[in-house]
């Protein structure tokens, strides 16, 4: 068979699965190179649960772009015939100037999003498994829950392959280059060539993108699951997802957040939580996979003042990895220098959420060059405009 295709994809993990199931389903002549297993637990998608929330309190253009993924991830489920996003409701948890419970209440009332307000009282009525401090306030959102992300990146590549596309898995990219009449892909097994590129290398994207003149910094993050004391009362029904800001108060940086406990075929067993907010820099090929002294006590600490009836026994830990931008917001765009390769980078610790919207901006991007997706505020280009 040729070696040359439409659009070839590197990167088969949560962006670039996605984009060659939206290509593919196309009748897009896709070819996708991942260096590990599709999916893989030494990307950043594993662990069984991403959260995914409507009112997004770091920027209300992503509104939009989430409505639409919310839309595109039921696409997936009809087509793979499997759930992949469980919706069981978000709350929100910190003091009156937190910009998680602020930034979520602007975008609600920006969107006419349904939402509700809680105050220390409704919290401790409603959800007694919350010990918050006296003075915090709450965001209560109905739309939120979680996407499985192991589960959504196999579908993706399940129906990818169904469509058409060729997935190699284990043979990574070694470089790439690209002219006027097309672009040309070399590994260790071959030379391919195609019309266009879209390059999804999440913690490799530096290695694969050494001229965008974005600072990409990749970070160890860990997550952590425990057996409650009482699990009855974090069981999924029962108990929503949940974000929680107290910093820089009670010894606390970042948003700790976590998950109810889901059936086994979802999840780990236990209640899982972590935290959000970018760790020691690591490099993805050399990080430490070990569980280190302190991993366990970044979340002990939130348990023991804020969930003690889920204080108990630690059951496992996983490191994974975070691609952070400067300003924490994700590069989706064309490369600044070649008009036939799109990119998609830096999503910085929150952009499983989007994959399903993303794939289709990278299909679009791939395909034709455009998006009527609104993207606009993720150019790569904005960074040199502050430089
Ligand atoms: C601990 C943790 C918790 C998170 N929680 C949430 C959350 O609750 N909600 C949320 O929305 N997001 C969350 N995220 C973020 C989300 O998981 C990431 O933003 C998302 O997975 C990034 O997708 P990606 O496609 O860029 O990277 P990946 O999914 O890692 O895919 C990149 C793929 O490219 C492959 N690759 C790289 N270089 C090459 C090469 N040269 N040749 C071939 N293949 C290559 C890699 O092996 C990898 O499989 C979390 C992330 C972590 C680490």
């Amino acid at each position: 068979m040729s070696n040359r295709y439409d659009v070839i994809v590197v990167g088969v993990g949560s962006m670039g699965a996605s984009a060659c199931w939206h290509l593919a389903r196309r009748g897009v002549r896709v070819l996708g190179f991942e260096q590990f297993d599709i999916p893989n637990t030494r990307a950043s998608h594993h662990g069984f649960s991403r959260m995914i929330r409507l009112a997004y309190f770091e920027h209300p253009d992503y509104v939009a772009l989430l409505r639409r993924a919310y839309e595109v991830w039921d696409d997936l489920e009809r087509d793979a015939g499997q759930q992949v996003l469980h919706v069981n409701g978000g709350l929100y948890v910190g003091r009156p100037d937190s910009e998680l419970v602020t930034g979520s209440i602007e975008a609600a009332r920006a969107y006419d999003l349904p939402h509700e307000v809680l105050d220390r009282a409704d919290v401790a009525r409603r959800f007694p498994q919350f010990h918050v401090p006296d003075d915090s306030i709450a965001f209560y959102e109905t739309k939120a829950g979680f996407v499985v992300p192991e589960r959504a990146v196999a579908s993706f590549a399940e129906q990818a392959l169904r469509h058409g596309a060729t997935l190699r898995a284990h043979e990574p990219v070694e470089s790439w280059s690209a002219s006027d009449s097309g672009v040309c892909v070399r590994t260790a097994k071959g030379t391919y060539e195609a019309d266009r590129l879209v390059i999804a290398g999440g913690a490799w994207s530096n290695q694969l993108l050494h001229d965008l003149k974005v600072s990409l910094t990749v970070t160890r993050q860990t997550l952590a699951w425990v057996w409650p004391k009482r699990p009855d009362l974090f069981a999924m029904g029962t108990f929503p997802c949940w974000a929680l800001d107290l910093s820089p108060r009670d010894a606390f940086r970042g948003v700790h957040y976590g998950f109810p406990m889901a059936p086994p075929d979802l999840a780990n067993p236990g209640f899982k939580l972590a935290l959000h907010w970018p760790d020691e820099p690591c490099d993805p090929d050399t990080v430490d996979r070990d569980v280190q002294p302190g991993d366990e006590e970044q979340v002990r600490v939130a348990l023991k003042a804020h969930f003690p009836g889920a204080d108990g026994d630690l059951l496992a830990i996983r490191v994974c990895l975070y691609t952070n931008t400067p300003d924490g917001h994700f590069v989706i765009d064309r490369h600044p220098e070649h008009d036939n390769v799109t990119i998609a980078c830096g999503f910085s610790g929150h952009g499983f959420k989007f994959a399903s919207v993303v794939g289709e901006a990278l299909a679009d991007l791939g395909q034709r060059g455009e998006t009527d997706l609104p993207i606009g505020f993720l150019s790569a280009g904005r960074f040199a405009k502050t430089s």
